[in-house]
């Protein structure tokens, strides 16, 4: 049975998630304790840093800015902008980039940056999806480490020391104590927290035909090339208050555009808009560990009062783990397509990933599914 955290809605399956003596999540617990920030002093602190890296003979870009075109990266090049950086804006394209995704990216760019566009190569990123799908149960798994290492290869190629990330995912969705504190990005945190899932990227060499060189954009850089340029990240989220809510409509504000409703298997429609795996990924996470993205947003919605527990615990028994027919119009056949998979091979797939003490199955064993494709949580209404 899964035990929930007693403030939000999140279950203790979730990884890195800790409930401590009251039955309180450690995100709900770091949520609070940044109640307490004096965010005038953090902002006075960002400042005096941005200044020592500013270039004010205008000889090269101030900063590196990963962005992805969503809402989060929107918002951060609209903040350095105003904190009067020049950035360089780096893109590392998603695995299935969607319209709305490119429109979001364009409109990116009309905020004033440069950018570059990092698209690695896309029959062997295919290849990347299968491995991570079929070996650890995340067809985002290149997507997740390139996010991480394309910005650092582009700060080394560039000579440009500081990158400005957005937000410790750590921080707010639940991780261990010491790596919440940290407001820096590095290799460390990238292998430990930034969804490897145990499988390294050079272990991938060999498997279905990939070599040394397929592989380079999703490798970290040297240690010796990051001490060349003295690379440093900061994560923008400490230092300014972070609520995906506000960065949205800011974001909009500013040309951002959101799906016409919530996205699938989701609560908002102002997120995971730019990869047409993405509700994948999610539905990888929910037969993995119970909980899917409502449940997510309805825990950071709780968190700042804009939602009760029990409205949030009927949102997500509602929308949570739908199985992805489709994503923002794209059907799964076409989606699994440039991974050489069919909609049966992949529901075998989902079949073995999914964890058995957490949904209901027949007296023969077998996965319940109603009508449409979807599990059955045990226990779902013991919360
Ligand atoms: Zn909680």
């Amino acid at each position: 049975m899964l035990t929930y955290c007693k403030r939000c809605v999140m279950p203790s399956t979730k990884p890195d998630l800790h409930l401590d003596d009251d039955g309180v999540c450690n995100a709900c617990r770091s949520f609070q304790a940044r109640k307490e920030v004096d965010w005038g002093a953090r902002r006075i602190e960002l400042e005096t840093i941005l200044r020592r890296y500013r270039r004010e003979d205008g000889s090269n870009w101030d900063c590196i800015v990963p962005v992805s075109g969503g809402k989060d990266s929107t918002f951060q090049v609209i903040q350095v902008l105003k904190l009067g950086m020049n950035p360089l804006c780096v893109t590392a394209s998603t695995c299935d980039l969607t319209e709305i995704g490119r429109r979001n990216i364009e409109n990116l760019k009309q905020l004033g940056v440069d950018c570059i566009e990092m698209s690695p190569n896309p029959l062997v990123r295919a290849k990347l999806n299968r491995i991570g799908l079929v070996q650890v149960g995340d067809i985002s798994w290149p997507e997740h480490v390139g996010i991480f290492t394309v910005p650092v290869r582009a700060a080394i190629q560039f000579n440009i020391p500081l990158i400005i990330w957005g937000e410790n995912s750590q921080n707010e969705y639940g991780g261990p104590a010491a790596a919440a504190k940290n407001n820096v990005l590095n290799r460390v945190w990238l292998e430990e927290f930034g969804g490897l899932l145990g499988l390294r990227v050079s272990d991938l060499i060999g498997f279905e035909g990939i070599t040394r060189k397929d592989i380079i954009p999703y490798l970290y850089p040297d240690e010796s090339e990051l001490q060349r340029v003295q690379i440093t990240g900061l994560f923008l989220g400490y230092y300014l208050p972070w609520d995906g809510l506000s960065n949205s409509l800011i974001a909009q504000a500013y040309g951002f555009e959101v799906a016409p409703t919530a996205t699938l298997g989701s609560m908002v429609n102002y997120e995971n808009l730019d990869n047409y795996q993405t509700a994948i990924h999610e539905y990888f996470k929910f037969i993995k560990f119970g909980f899917g993205r409502a449940t997510d947003h309805a825990c950071l919605h709780i968190r700042r009062g804009r939602l009760s527990r029990e409205m949030g615990l009927e949102i997500v028994k509602r929308l949570d783990g739908k199985f992805p027919w489709e994503y923002l119009g794209k059907p799964l056949a076409e989606i699994l397509r440039p991974l050489n998979l069919t909609v049966e091979e992949f529901v075998k797939i989902c079949d073995r990933f999914t964890n058995k003490k957490i949904f209901k199955r027949d007296s023969a064993g077998a996965l319940v599914r109603d009508r449409d494709g979807n599990l059955t949580k045990i226990n779902s209404d013991n919360v």
